[in-house]
């Protein structure tokens, strides 16, 4: 076995071990591998051992490495996990499955504009600075419910929010308030959990785990 299907296999050993303390199942959970810094050549072995499920946080980072990869590989899913440029809207349509990085109007407007263009829906997620941190992206709390009404209006189907606790401390809180606010606006999808809480974030009711570091070991 690779050295990245052993990876896969621990990760996805302890995803399983977490929904089953939750009563959840494994099957519902979409784990999606951050591959952010990492070349094609480490990606392969990942594909090979069966992952399909990917994320970047840039969209040029993206656009150099993916279409090959899709090209060898059919059926992979590409999560754009980073902030948008409004700018790069069109761009991370056309290149993207989901996109979970939505966190202001401009970029719902942008959005709704290349989706119309292209003719091409991506699953979206809006982002919310969770621990409501300044130096953080995402929409704040108290605007989240003007934003999903203006995605809304302009024909924007978000599908779920997404989070990054702050750093050290405990993620848990956080991931429950999320979860409490995708529930309260109707949103089946949570993005949350990354290499060091995944496991907690499953038993909080994440949908989708963006791991990068698990599965790829340390970035430069
Ligand atoms: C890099 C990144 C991750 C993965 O982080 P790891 O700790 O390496 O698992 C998850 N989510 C976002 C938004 C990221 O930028």
């Amino acid at each position: 076995m690779s050295e990245a299907a052993e990876r896969l296999d621990m990760v996805r050993m302890r995803v399983e071990e977490a929904a089953h303390r939750a009563g959840r199942k494994a099957a519902e959970l979409c784990l999606i591998a951050v591959s952010k810094t990492h070349d094609a050549d480490a990606i392969r072995p990942l594909i090979a051992a069966g992952q399909r499920h990917f994320g970047e946080n840039r969209v040029q980072e993206a656009a150099e490495k993916w279409p090959g990869l899709r090209t060898q590989t059919p059926g992979l899913t590409l999560h754009l996990i980073g902030q948008l440029q409004s700018n790069k809207a069109e761009d991370a349509v056309q290149l993207f499955d989901a996109i979970h990085a939505v966190d202001r109007p401009s970029l719902v407007t942008a959005l709704a504009k290349a989706c119309a263009k292209l003719g091409k829906w991506p699953q979206f997620f809006v982002q919310v600075n969770i621990g409501d941190e300044e130096q953080k992206g995402g929409c704040a709390v108290a605007d989240l419910p003007a934003l999903l009404k203006m995605a809304g209006e302009a024909g924007l189907k978000i599908e779920g929010l997404m989070a990054i606790p702050p750093v050290g401390v405990d993620a848990a809180p956080y991931f429950a308030l999320l979860d409490e606010l995708a529930e309260r606006h109707g949103l089946p999808l949570r993005s949350m959990g990354m290499s060091g809480d995944y496991e907690k974030a499953v038993v909080l009711g994440a949908t989708h785990i963006r791991v990068g570091t698990a599965l790829f070991g340390t970035r430069n």
